[in-house]
């Protein structure tokens, strides 16, 4: 690498001070301490320019979102984070960008008390590769394989803007000024719902975070279930910027846009109340979007009931 080289770069810009850990950054292994008896979550997810994220992506925005996705998966089972490695491929040492970089990515971090303790650091493609690592207690993860007929099915926060950002970047949809940098938002600096994947713990009976989209994500719980749902298409928690688009727009962003870290998990009916509070001590809103049956697959329904036909697939890296 250049000027700085990659043992200054990592101390400059990812070496902090460690509390949790027994050992950060600096030898060959870190040192986690889990709290006793606990089961310990792992997840890695891997962003590649072009493919995850835009050129275009302010870097502290891209440290805020290679964190982000992978507290969005410790929020999906209800871990509580721990630390996480970070592997890096750089093009070039730009300083400017582990600067802004290192910036987003440490600042979400100290927000869940998530510490960098590790990693590894090579020229190449800008490629960004996260392993986070959480605690649940034994029995008490959720899984995409709990759900049961009878039980309802809810998403939180607002889906579609991610999607409808990137459809902006395509030049398929304009978008103005306004709406456009809060979608653009969304789509750049998802809020990991790990407050509320803890407060679902004993509550939920399945779970998810919809990363490639809400209906290819709920085929996920469906199959490893083994049931099938029924999904109020106009139901979806929208923005008001994506409510104000056409409802086939709103209906494509929504119900297959992708990236959009919220969770969608599913409980059973007598504890509807449990999900209100749930939402209410992580500050998230949640909506009931539809039910799980017995019968497999998905329907879709109209405000009125009415079969809704569809065609909407999830985003599959190897198929577009
Ligand atoms: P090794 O050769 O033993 O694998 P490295 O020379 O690759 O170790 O890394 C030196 C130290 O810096 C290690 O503790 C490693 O975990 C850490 N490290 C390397 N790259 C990063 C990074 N991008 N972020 C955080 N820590 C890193
Ligand atoms: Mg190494």
């Amino acid at each position: 690498m250049s000027s700085l080289g990659e043992f200054d770069l990592i101390a400059a810009y990812f070496t902090r001070p460690v509390t949790r850990a027994a050992l950060g950054v600096g030898d060959d292994c870190a040192l986690l301490v889990p709290t006793p008896g606990m089961q310990l979550a792992t997840s890695s997810d891997m962003l590649v320019e072009g493919r995850h994220f835009l050129s275009t992506v302010p870097p502290d925005r891209l440290g805020h979102k290679a964190l982000a996705v992978n507290l969005s998966d410790l929020a999906a089972c209800g871990a509580r984070p721990l630390g996480f490695t970070l592997a890096l491929a750089l093009p070039r040492v730009d300083e400017a960008f582990l600067a802004g970089f290192s910036r987003g990515l440490l600042a979400l971090a100290d927000t869940h008390g998530c510490e960098l303790v590790g990693g590894d650091t090579t020229q190449g493609p800008l490629n960004i590769c996260i392993t986070v690592f959480g605690e649940v207690p034994p029995g008490q993860a959720l899984l995409r394989s709990g759900a049961r007929a009878g039980d309802d099915l809810y998403v939180s926060g607002t889906v579609g803007d991610a999607r409808l950002a990137l459809e902006a970047f395509r030049g398929t949809t304009p978008l103005t000024g306004g709406t456009f940098e809060r979608v653009r938002r969304a789509m750049e600096q998802p809020a990991p719902r790990v407050g509320l994947g803890l407060a679902l713990r004993g509550v939920a009976s399945s779970a998810i975070d919809v990363s490639d989209g809400l209906l290819g994500d709920l085929g996920h719980i469906l199959r490893r279930s083994g049931v099938g749902a029924v999904v109020e298409a106009d139901a979806l928690p929208r923005s008001a910027d994506l409510a104000a688009q056409p409802l086939d727009v709103q209906r494509e962003c929504g119900l297959a846009g992708g990236d959009d870290y919220e969770l969608l998990f599913t409980a059973p009916p007598a504890l509807a109340g449990a999900v209100t509070l749930a939402a209410r001590e992580s500050g998230v809103p949640v909506t009931r979007i539809g039910r799980i049956e017995s019968t497999p697959g998905v329907r879709l329904v109209d405000g009125r009931g009415a079969a809704l036909s569809h065609t909407f697939g999830s985003f599959d890296h190897f198929k577009s």
